[in-house]
């Protein structure tokens, strides 16, 4: 089906501008590009006002279709990707596959933690990992699929990817500091190609040991290294549908919404953004973190210092370095990626600065707001109180900065409910009192065999393991 009456083939290009631009299929494939640059649609498809229109009435698969079709080219047909996308939300456990409940006037709660693993991260990974599978089997290839995870990516990734016959996946996560849960999402599964990996050390030790794989060109060709950390574009459109779905439910394209992220490494909010290029009538896109509020700190001055991570109950936004924010850079500095390889070096030394004019333009898409651990247990407890809902930590950080906004916009705000309560049990009980429930057909994960595998801090180790599995 080749020059499709006219309509450009899809390109992606790299933030840092010197990598060859890539097609889907090969942009999904390779993750980071070479020059260590993020890649980003040539130019932004927009979706009609009679398409945005249309699937007020969709349900959510056709939702996700016509906010992937623009960006897919030719790498994937119609009736291919609509087959991907049923088989990927069919795991999903509400029919609505992400519900939108209202929470107090102009105050919308988007639950995304109805998936396998109960974090959002399922509505990329289970489609992504499906569009992994479709790819490399056209090919014939294999793929060895490593990543860090500080607890919900690698659950998701693993869900994912189990079973397949053209993957391994290697997860890496800090021995000792995930939660209870997470760990056993990630030890349970029995598949051969599923390896999870505890390694002596922290997050960002099991960060760095990807990167030095990755780095290490003869291993990363031998054994033909793939990614799906959140900087893999096809995970980014993947999220940008529910953006969309939660904004026709409530009255686009004739209404303005504004969204609130409970954000960490930038990607979901990015997914935002991208629904905004597309046309979603989009009034505020707001940043909401926990005491790690670099991110706000960044967007309300220009200037930011990177300090050290301090552990908090909403884990999975224990971030300082949030890698997508060099997506949105890229788009305020008007696609520059001189300034952007500039301020990437910048960045090295610990500290950023960035020109008035990209702040400027910074601002006019993102707000922000941060919540302290007091502001987010207590908004725990007032969630309960008014409204008899237990909301994870991380959901009651976008909570806090929601109702902190609420006079300040006319657009309903929606905020994102990134992980279901029962996946922190600990935090919540904390605030609340209360014990979440597992959903049903998950309490046997604590009856599950676990196949627990520890490695030390170290490259040539994490190496021979995945060696020796991969050569079996
Ligand atoms: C990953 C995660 C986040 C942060 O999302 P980013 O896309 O990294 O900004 C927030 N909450 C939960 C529960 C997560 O798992």
């Amino acid at each position: 089906m080749s020059g499709c009456k006219g309509v450009k083939r899809m390109q992606y290009i790299s933030t840092r501008g010197h990598s060859r631009p890539l097609g889907f299929a090969d942009t999904l494939l390779t993750g980071l590009a070479p020059d260590g640059g993020l890649y980003l649609p040539n130019e932004w498809p927009r979706l009609t006002r009679e398409t945005l229109e249309k699937l007020q009435g969709s349900d959510y698969g056709e939702i996700v279709l016509e906010t992937l079709l623009p960006f897919v080219g030719e790498d994937f047909s119609r009736d291919e990707l609509t087959r991907l996308i049923q088989d990927a939300y069919a795991q999903f456990r509400h029919p609505a596959i992400c519900p939108l409940i209202q929470l107090a006037p102009h105050l919308h709660l988007l639950e995304l933690f109805h998936g396998p693993t109960l974090a959002f991260k399922d509505f990329a990974l289970q489609l992504v990992g499906r569009m992994f599978a479709h790819i490399l089997e056209q090919r014939g290839r294999r793929v060895t699929i490593v990543g860090a995870t500080s607890g919900d990516t690698g659950s998701a990734a693993i869900e994912a990817f189990r079973g397949l016959d053209s993957a391994d996946i290697f997860i890496l996560y800090p021995f000792g500091r995930v939660s209870e849960i997470q760990r056993r999402q990630m030890t349970v599964p029995d598949d051969e190609n599923v390896h999870a990996i505890a390694v002596d050390g922290d997050f960002d030790a099991c960060q760095a040991l990807v990167k030095a794989m990755f780095n290490d060109e003869d291993f990363r060709h031998q054994y033909q290294l793939g990614a799906v950390n959140s900087i893999n574009w096809a995970r980014i459109v993947a999220q940008a549908a529910y953006y969309i779905a939660a904004g026709v439910t409530l009255g686009s394209p004739d209404r303005q919404v504004s969204f609130v992220v409970p954000t960490g490494n930038f990607g979901d909010i990015f997914a935002g953004y991208t629904a905004k290029r597309m046309g979603l009538p989009i009034d505020r896109l707001v940043v909401a973190t926990n005491q790690n509020d670099i991110l706000h700190r960044f967007l309300s001055s220009g200037h930011a210092r990177i300090n050290a991570v301090l552990p908090s109950i909403s884990p999975s936004m224990d971030i300082q370095v949030s890698s997508n924010f060099e997506r949105a850079l890229f788009e305020a500095s008007d696609r520059d990626a001189g300034c952007l390889r500039a301020l990437m070096e910048q960045a090295q030394t610990g500290e950023m600065m960035i020109p008035g004019s990209t702040l400027h333009q910074l601002q006019e898409v993102y707000a922000s707001g941060r919540a302290s651990e007091q502001q987010t247990q207590d908004c725990m407890a007032v969630v309960l109180k008014e409204t008899e809902q237990l909301v994870c930590p991380h959901s009651a950080v976008g909570i806090h900065v929601a109702r902190s906004l609420r006079n300040e916009t006319s657009s309903p705000l929606i905020s994102l409910a990134t992980a279901h309560p029962a996946k922190f049990p600990d935090a919540v009980q904390a605030a609340t009192g209360m014990i979440p429930a597992l959903p049903t057909d998950m309490q046997d994960l604590f009856d599950r065999k676990e196949r627990i595998m520890r490695a030390p801090d170290d490259l040539r180790a994490v190496q021979s393991i995945i060696r020796e599995r991969c050569d079996r």
